[in-house]
């Protein structure tokens, strides 16, 4: 059963998560091992080559490797991803009709996909429905669940759906009155921090403290966004 493989990182997110959202902290840690298993180990299996050249990386996950110590292993990987692009990117004959359409359709293809968040997705879905698990079967998580301060909307979103997917009628909707109180507790803390921070701009309120507005903006691109690295 796959609810019980995640049970511990996923308490262990919640108990470790403070006042960052569980879910992107848990997303985090699986981006982490996945970027050490590409740039490391993993870059000279076959295998995953054949799919680093087809899928590709999104921007986000370039730019972390990028940051990486290890540019050999991205730049090796790059040489044989654009090998195979060069290929596939060929236009064909000019007399053909649709001139154009097979490379705007693989470039088009090559955009929707990463290795990296197809990895990590894969194992993050498992443990959004384990966390929707937990929180049906398990009173000590349940009571941790409803003590969090934020779930960001991507990741509210995510855990809807899931429930709604996995739920009985009267549990859906006693997580969603759950997962709600959590949200709009957090919207109307965070607007109050927010209006406060674009006060303190204004000369009249220069002298007034910050309140727990210093990081409004981080967090409000946090909770809107989903993870994210801004500090
Ligand atoms: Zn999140
Ligand atoms: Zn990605």
């Amino acid at each position: 059963m796959q609810e019980k493989i995640y049970t511990i990182p996923v308490n262990e997110a919640f108990e470790q998560s403070g006042d960052e959202c569980p879910f992107c902290f848990l997303y985090k840690k699986l981006e982490k091992i996945e970027l050490d298993a590409i740039l490391g180990a993993a870059m000279m299996e076959p295998d995953i080559r054949i799919m680093t050249n087809k899928k590709g990386f999104c921007v986000n996950h370039y730019e972390k490797m990028f940051a990486y110590k290890n540019r050999l292993s991205l730049a090796l990987m790059l040489e044989s991803h654009i090998a195979e692009l060069a290929k596939e990117l060929k236009t064909g004959g000019f007399l053909s009709k649709d001139i154009g359409s097979k490379p705007a359709e693989r470039i088009e293809k090559l955009e929707h996909s990463c290795y990296i968040c197809e990895q990590i997705d894969e194992k993050f879905s498992k443990m959004v429905s384990t966390a929707v698990y937990l929180y049906e079967k398990e009173p000590e998580f349940l009571k941790m669940f409803n003590s969090k301060k934020v779930i960001c909307l991507p990741h509210y979103k995510r855990l809807l759906r899931t429930a709604n997917n996995s739920m009985g009628k009267k549990q859906y909707e006693l997580f969603v009155k759950d997962t709600d109180k959590i949200i709009s507790g957090y919207i109307s803390q965070l607007s109050e921090d927010v209006s406060w921070f674009c006060k303190k701009f204004d000369y009249r309120y220069e002298k007034e403290p910050w309140n727990n507005s210093k990081d409004a903006v981080e967090r409000a691109i946090k909770f809107l966004g989903g993870p994210s690295d801004i500090d």
